[in-house]
């Protein structure tokens, strides 16, 4: 039987995906990957992500100002936003607070993070969030912030499992990439149990976050560097690996990511 599959974080829109596009989209079909959300990271990127949703009725277009290009933000950036926001239905993000990066600025990333988030609980939009190394921080401004009533989703979720209950009572998603099956990341694993049923997604972060081999159904390079990349269609290898995760049979994952996924994201 076919399932039907979304995936909440990718970056379609991505230089490296670009000379592979036409077969991407095709598997993305053949797979019945239904909707991704394709998340725009800075200014530059934004019309690419819009003119994909225009193209493909799978994409569900994310605009936001990622915290690793806060730096390079124009002065105008706000109101390119805003205008993105306004062609149809979309979500914001990626945002977020990142303090693994070299050469942070954090203060300048807690601006564009808060901004945003105002933003879209203005236009009652949801939220995709990226955090790195400061779960604390994000939690106080959560909790300090208005948040968006529909919820948010924390994209490829990393945090202490401990802080799983906290973040899920403020509104929080919690999406899962295949990346996470590598050997090395058993605490992550192990945190993905503990997750309230109905707030778990899935993502594959294409072109990022690459599985292991032996789930790699779509091996992709790289054009520029001959690197191995992640396919967006890979989302189906990362259905099987959460269904062996959690132990529960795929179909009803399946349909728990469905409904989740059209909650948060309000399409159907
Ligand atoms: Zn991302």
């Amino acid at each position: 039987m076919s399932l039907r599959l979304y995936d909440a974080h990718n970056h379609l829109q991505d230089d490296r995906l670009a000379p592979h596009r036409h077969a991407v989209m095709e598997a993305v079909q053949r797979e019945g990957i239904v909707k991704m959300v394709v998340n725009g990271t800075c200014e530059e990127d934004w019309p690419e992500v819009l003119a994909l949703a225009r193209k493909h009725r799978q994409v569900l277009p994310s605009f936001g100002c990622h915290p690793w290009c806060v730096e390079e933000r124009s002065a105008e950036w706000q109101k390119a936003l805003q205008h993105y926001l306004n062609q149809g239905p979309a979500a914001v993000g990626e945002i977020g607070l990142d303090r693994w990066i070299k050469d942070c600025d954090l203060p300048q990333q807690e601006e564009a993070f808060v901004w945003q988030l105002r933003l879209a609980v203005e236009r009652d939009l949801p939220v995709s969030i990226h955090c790195l190394h400061a779960w604390d921080r994000l939690l106080e401004l959560l909790r300090a912030e208005p948040r968006p009533r529909l919820g948010f989703v924390l994209h490829s979720y990393g945090g202490p499992a401990e802080m799983i209950d906290p973040l899920a009572k403020l509104g929080a998603y919690f999406s899962i990439p295949g990346y996470f099956e590598h050997d090395r990341k058993a605490r992550q694993r192990e945190a993905f149990k503990q997750v309230p049923p109905d707030r778990l997604l899935i993502e594959t972060d294409a072109p990022d976050q690459l599985l292991p081999d032996e789930r790699n159904a779509f091996p992709l390079t790289d054009v520029g560097s001959g690197k191995p990349i992640n396919h967006p269609a890979n989302v189906a290898s990362v259905y099987r690996f959460v269904a062996e995760l959690l132990n529960e049979p795929l179909e009803s994952l399946a349909m728990r990511v469905e409904e989740n996924f059209q909650r948060l994201f309000r399409t159907s």
